[in-house]
């Protein structure tokens, strides 16, 4: 990896779901194009490459380049524009260590990235915490929908055994998902 401009700085913003992770990450957005700065926003899709939206759980939203693999972005025309990516659900792309060292590290960008660092099951997403290595990482946390008396949550689980589907990729919001502390996580 040749370096040929100043590397980029990573941030990661992580913890479980119902944390406000996307409406940081729109706000940060929001805060950089008042001064101008050149954003490219990326979401996961499982289909092709398509356009969408970086959506909160409130239903704000960014236009956003949704793709299966980061490496894909690497070669498009707004990459090379942008100065700044943000990177929603970053824990779905296989790719994402490598390729946010490429972005940051060789091509001198600014990534921002969003994502889960855990599953329902409280097992890392590897990529995640691979990247965790290089980056700033601000953890926020979410409230146990359980006790219901603002005691913090930082798991993430499925509302009913029984929609328990074994896979980590099993995307949705408070239909099937909450956000419990250490104790209900542990169901005592
Ligand atoms: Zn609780």
């Amino acid at each position: 990896m040749s370096l040929i401009k100043e590397p980029g700085k990573i941030q990661i913003v992580t913890g479980p779901m119902f944390a406000a992770k996307s409406s940081y990450l729109l706000a940060q957005i929001r805060r950089d194009r008042v001064i101008g700065i050149k954003i490219l926003i990326i979401g996961w899709s499982k289909d092709t490459r398509s356009n969408s939206h970086l959506k909160t759980h409130d239903h704000e939203s960014e236009p956003a380049i949704m793709v299966y693999a980061l490496k894909d972005v690497l070669l498009l025309k707004e990459y090379e524009e942008c100065s700044k990516i943000i990177i929603d659900e970053g824990h779905f792309f296989g790719d994402l260590c490598n390729s946010v060292l490429l972005m940051a590290h060789r091509d001198g960008k600014d990534v921002l990235i969003g994502g889960l660092y855990a599953d329902y099951k409280a097992e890392p997403f590897d990529e995640m915490v691979k990247l965790m290595a290089h980056a700033k990482v601000k953890f926020l946390t979410a409230l146990c929908k359980k006790c219901k008396d603002g005691t913090e949550a930082i798991y993430t689980k499925f509302i009913d055994l029984e929609l328990v589907e074994d896979s980590r990729f099993n995307v949705g919001g408070s239909e099937k998902y909450m956000s419990v502390c250490a104790k209900h996580f542990l169901d005592l």
